[in-house]
């Protein structure tokens, strides 16, 4: 029996061309069907579906292993097709937590009723409250803002000290943003129709559609190359791909290029950064929900809030964890404390308004 080749045929879409893999696949046993059937030992383990692939996250399973000797089944795969693989297994889904990024893809995961609600005193305690959902579907076990990175150049930063400003005329063709579909810019939409209502926030996009430099395109790290190409004067992304580009090597944005780039937290004496998750939640038919809930309170922890921030350059969500290195760099901030579970509500919303302005 090909253990490996018979998970990725599991679900009916399967993973085929996605990184997909079993980090111990012998504590799973295959069915001759080609699907999952709870092995003897179930009691020791625990089956969790990531998107994350990060070198410190290696250190973040085997201190987990180590403490409570559950043995952690990994498969890892692209967010939207894990949401969909676990849509798929229904009732006979071996995955016990779900592991992702940004409240706006988890409350799809949410809407598709892949979450059970979990609460206990310790997430409780740990978790600031808007960084969890109101029901406990979910937890935050990391936080990015979404932030103006500037040309120093070409910007003042008196000019950008809020996301308002990024629709002020004075910086009409300097703006650069990704596309409107891009679930960051989702998020971000959906926190301005929560504290502006829906007229604000359609006002708004429209402002900053107008200042743009070029059609929306790329991803955060294009947005941060085209600063220092000077193609744009102002962009929006998270605080990750900068602080990466502090930590290591990445393409076009090495010291001096990044020596070019300027960066602001918006609205520090209003509603605070927008800010954004990794996070995970316990699967509805989770066959070791003990576990489970095992492993969710380990990631609030002190050593796995360390891990699992510097996995991805993000700050911990737990308050007074220490920061690494590189986000150390970039500062601690004001953050927006609505709860993000807003995003995902506002998501359909966000999106009618961009395509109302017409937002590319
Ligand atoms: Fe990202």
């Amino acid at each position: 029996m090909n253990r490996l080749g018979g998970i990725r045929r599991g679900g009916p879409k399967g993973l085929t061309g996605v990184l997909a893999r079993i980090a111990t696949s012998a504590a799973i046993a295959l069915a001759a069907a080609g699907s999952f059937v709870a092995p003897a030992s179930a009691a020791g383990e625990l089956n969790l579906y990531s998107s994350r692939h990060y070198d410190t996250d290696e250190r973040l399973y085997s201190e987990f292993e180590e403490k409570t000797g559950i043995k952690i089944n990994r498969i890892e795969g692209n967010a939207d097709e894990l949401i969909q693989r676990i849509k798929s297994e229904g009732r006979n889904s071996p995955a016990d937590v779900l592991l992702t990024v940004d409240a706006g893809r988890i409350w799809r995961a949410e809407q598709m009723g892949i979450f059970q609600p979990v609460s206990t005193e310790y997430l409780e305690a740990r978790i600031p409250s808007h960084l969890r959902h109101p029901d406990g579907l979910w937890y935050g076990f990391s936080q990015r803002a979404r932030i103006i990175f500037y040309d120093k150049d070409r910007v003042s930063p008196l000019q950008i000290q809020t996301y308002d400003d990024l629709a002020d005329p004075a910086l009409k063709g300097m703006v650069c943003t990704r596309s409107s579909s891009n679930v960051y810019m989702l998020s971000l939409m959906a926190a301005q129709i929560e504290h502006k209502g829906e007229q604000g926030a359609k006002d708004w996009a429209a402002g900053v559609y107008e200042n743009r430099a070029r059609d929306p395109q790329g991803g955060d790290t294009d947005q941060l190359r085209a600063i220092v190409s000077g193609e744009c004067g102002v962009a929006l992304a998270n605080t990750y791909y900068f602080a990466r580009a502090l930590r290591s090597e990445v393409k076009g944005l090495g010291e001096t290029e990044i020596a070019k780039i300027g960066w602001i937290f918006p609205n520090q004496s209003t509603t605070g950064a927008h800010v954004n998750i990794s996070g995970a939640g316990v699967v509805a038919t989770a066959p070791n929900k003990e576990n489970a809930v095992k492993f969710l309170e380990y990631l609030a922890s002190d050593s796995a809030q360390a891990y699992f921030s510097a996995g991805n350059d993000e700050y911990p969500a737990v308050p007074g964890v220490e920061l690494s290195a590189s986000v150390a760099r970039l500062g601690l901030f004001r953050q927006d404390t609505m709860n993000l579970a807003k995003l995902g509500e506002n998501q359909p919303l966000a999106q009618k308004l961009y395509d109302e302005v017409g937002y590319k």
